[in-house]
C-alpha cells in the first residue's frame, strides 16, 4: 500500500472533475522541509512556530536565532510558499516548566497563542522582524493563531507595521508577506465576515474549533470519545467559513487534523474546499481520496451530511 501511495508523489491533485486542490505540510522544525518536498507538498500551510519556543528553560529565541530558523524553511521548500504561524504556546504546548507548573484555571481557556504575544509587544515585535526578514528569502506568508476580538486583529495588524517600520528605520532588508488569521474558536468562525475585513487569507484550526465548540478539552483522555470532528455544530462552522471565503475569492484551507484524515477528504471537497494542510504522511492517502472524487457530484451529498442529525451514521462510519 505505501509503495502504492509512493507513486503518487507526482501526481497532480486534481479531482475527476478538473477540480485542482493544494496540499500543504504542517511543519515543526525547518528540517521538516525535505519530508514536506519528499511527498509532493506544494507547500507549507503551517509551520507552528512555537516549538522553537519551547523546553529551553532559559531566554526566548532572539531575532536573529528566529530570523536564521525561519530563513532555512523558506529556502528547504525552493521557492514553495511558507505559512509561518506566530508563537501559539500555552494549553497543550506549555512554555516550559514553569508555564507547565503555573498552569491557571483553565489554561486552554487562558493566556496562549495570540494573547500571549499581545500581552508582550516587545517578544511579539521580535517574532514579527524575523519573519518579515525571512520573507526576502521566498514567499511567506504570515498566519496568527486564536484571535477572536476586532481589537486583537487591530492590535496584531498595527503592531506588524510597526516590525515593518522598525526594520526600516534599521535598513533590513525584508519581503511582503500576505497575512491571514486561524478560525479557532467558535466566535471567530460565527464572525468570519470581520474578519475577511481585515485578512488576505483564512486557515481553519479543526483540532482547537472541535474543542472549543464542544467543550471537550482536546488533551483529556475521559472525555476524548465525545471529541467528534462531525458534530453537525463544528460542520456548520467550518462549511460557513469555507463558503463565505469562496464568496469574496479569498483563499481558506484546513490545517487541523480533519485535514489529514481521508475518510474526511470527500465531505471537505464537497464543501468546497480546494487546500487542505497536514502532516505530510498524510499527503499520499489524501491525494489518492481527491484523484478518485468528483467534486461536483460531492455537493450535494455534502449539503445532506451538513442537515443530518448523525453525520457520521450517513458517511458510513
Ligand atoms: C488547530 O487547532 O487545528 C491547529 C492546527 O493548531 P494546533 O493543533 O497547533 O493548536
Ligand atoms: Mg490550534
Amino acid at each position: 500500500e505505501r509503495e502504492r501511495l509512493s507513486r503518487l508523489r507526482h501526481t497532480p491533485a486534481v479531482t475527476l472533475d478538473g477540480q485542482r486542490v493544494d496540499l500543504l505540510a504542517n511543519i515543526e522544525m525547518p528540517e521538516d522541509s525535505p519530508a514536506a518536498l519528499g511527498v509532493g507538498a506544494v507547500g507549507v500551510g503551517l509551520f507552528r512556530s512555537e516549538f522553537l519556543f519551547m523546553g529551553r528553560e532559559g531566554a526566548l529565541p532572539d531575532e536573529q536565532e528566529q530570523f536564521q530558523a525561519y530563513r532555512r524553511a523558506v529556502e528547504g521548500m525552493k521557492g514553495l510558499p511558507v505559512t509561518i504561524r506566530t508563537v501559539d504556546v500555552g494549553a497543550d504546548k506549555p512554555l516550559d516548566r514553569a508555564m507547565k507548573e503555573e498552569a491557571h484555571l483553565n489554561p486552554a481557556l487562558g493566556l496562549r497563542a495570540i494573547r500571549w504575544s499581545l500581552a508582550d509587544p516587545a517578544m511579539f515585535l521580535t517574532q514579527l522582524r524575523a519573519i518579515l526578514r525571512a520573507a526576502a528569502y521566498g514567499q511567506v506568508h504570515l498566519l496568527i493563531p486564536m484571535l477572536a476580538h476586532a481589537r486583537e486583529i487591530q492590535q496584531t495588524l498595527a503592531l506588524l507595521e510597526q516590525a515593518r517600520k522598525q526594520l526600516d528605520k534599521r535598513g533590513v532588508a525584508f519581503g511582503p508577506v500576505k497575512v491571514g488569521a486561524m478560525i479557532e474558536v467558535p466566535a471567530a468562525a460565527l464572525s468570519v465576515k470581520m474578519f475577511l475585513r481585515y485578512f488576505d487569507f483564512l486557515s481553519i484550526g479543526t483540532n482547537d474549533l472541535i474543542q472549543y465548540t464542544l467543550a471537550i478539552d482536546r488533551a483529556d483522555e475521559s472525555v476524548a470519545h465525545l471529541y467528534d470532528p462531525l458534530h453537525p455544530a463544528v460542520l456548520r462552522l467550518v462549511a460557513d467559513v469555507i463558503a463565505e471565503c469562496r464568496a469574496q475569492g479569498k483563499g481558506v484551507s484546513v490545517c487541523g487534523e480533519m485535514a489529514g484524515d481521508p475518510s474526511l477528504t470527500r465531505l471537505l471537497l464537497g464543501l468546497g474546499l480546494r487546500s487542505f494542510s497536514m502532516h505530510p504522511t498524510q499527503i499520499l492517502a489524501v491525494k489518492q481520496e481527491i484523484i478518485r472524487a468528483d467534486a461536483l457530484r460531492l455537493e450535494a451529498w455534502s449539503q445532506s451530511v451538513l442537515a443530518s442529525d448523525e453525520p457520521a451514521e450517513l458517511m458510513g462510519f
